[in-house]
């Protein structure tokens, strides 16, 4: 049993839908106080309603785009004036657009980049004035097997966005250690989204294949992993990170998956 993180003020940076709505649904259940940052209403408000009727925490939608950093600090500030402060940092939302590097316009780059590389940094330097050495202050990061593990076609921005969070990662750890704050990443593998079922029923059934636990992971598959980071128990860990992936990344070849 991991210490509580009841009462505690957690932002979920696209917490309304897929993995983002997985985290919020975790540490709600546990008694948190979540703040779900997106920048669209309606599947904010679903998942608010969804976290309400469970019981246990509270669950509020905040507008955010986490790729400009006046929304970003303008968020962040809202939360902790509503919640008392902000305890973890769960720094999620992304945005995984297929285009092969031939046909990429750089501005889709650039805005992948932002999106899910930007963003990490400027939601970090945001909650900085509100991590308290005595409240232990986490961050987890949603990285990605695909980038730092992994490739694939159309997507080598996103693979390395996901990669530069790990740099980020690194460096940031060391100068949140001040601040008694740790910061942790999950990389998930495939985990079945709404993000995810835009990509096709094929790509979702050949991945499954592809996968020794023979199945997609699920969204609270990663709440748990983040979970566990935002713990007391996992206080003296920083700088690392944890794949979640159901084995994606183990099989050697086509063979070695097919004989299991
Ligand atoms: P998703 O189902 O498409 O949900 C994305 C969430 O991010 C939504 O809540 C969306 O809300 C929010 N978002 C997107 N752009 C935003 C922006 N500029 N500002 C604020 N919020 C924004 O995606 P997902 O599959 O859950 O992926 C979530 C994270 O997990 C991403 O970082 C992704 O890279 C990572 N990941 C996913 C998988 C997977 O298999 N699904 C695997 C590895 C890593 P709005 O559009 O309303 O803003």
């Amino acid at each position: 049993m991991l210490s509580s993180v009841k009462g505690k003020s957690v932002i979920v940076t696209g917490g309304s839908k897929g993995i983002g709505r997985g985290i919020a649904r975790v540490f709600a259940r546990e008694g948190a106080n979540v703040a779900i940052a997106s920048r669209g209403d309606a599947a904010a408000a679903v998942a608010c309603d969804e976290i309400e009727q469970e019981g246990g925490g509270t669950a509020y939608h905040v507008p955010c785009d986490v790729s400009d950093w006046d929304s970003v600090r303008s968020m962040v500030e809202s939360v902790a004036a509503r919640s008392g402060g902000v305890d973890v940092l769960c720094a999620n939302a992304g945005a995984f657009p297929q285009t092969k590097i031939v046909d990429m316009d750089p501005s889709e780059w650039d805005q992948v980049l932002a999106t899910n590389l930007k963003s990490a940094f400027l939601c970090v330097k945001a909650c900085i004035p509100h991590f308290d050495n005595a409240k232990k202050g986490r961050v987890v990061l949603t990285s990605s097997i695909t980038g730092p593990v992994t490739g694939f076609p159309g997507w080598s921005h996103y693979g390395a966005s996901k990669s530069g969070q790990l740099g980020f990662l690194k460096t940031a750890a060391m100068e949140l250690a001040r601040y008694g704050t740790t910061i942790n990443a999950v990389m998930p593998g495939n985990i079945y989204t709404e993000g995810l079922q835009d990509l096709g029923e094929e790509y979702l059934k050949t991945m499954a294949a592809s996968i020794p636990l023979k199945r997609l992971g699920d969204v609270e598959d990663i709440g748990h992993a983040a979970l566990f980071f935002a713990s007391d128990e996992a206080g003296y860990i920083t700088g690392q990170q944890i794949v979640v992936d159901g084995g994606q990344i183990i099989p050697e070849s086509l063979e070695a998956i097919e004989e299991i």
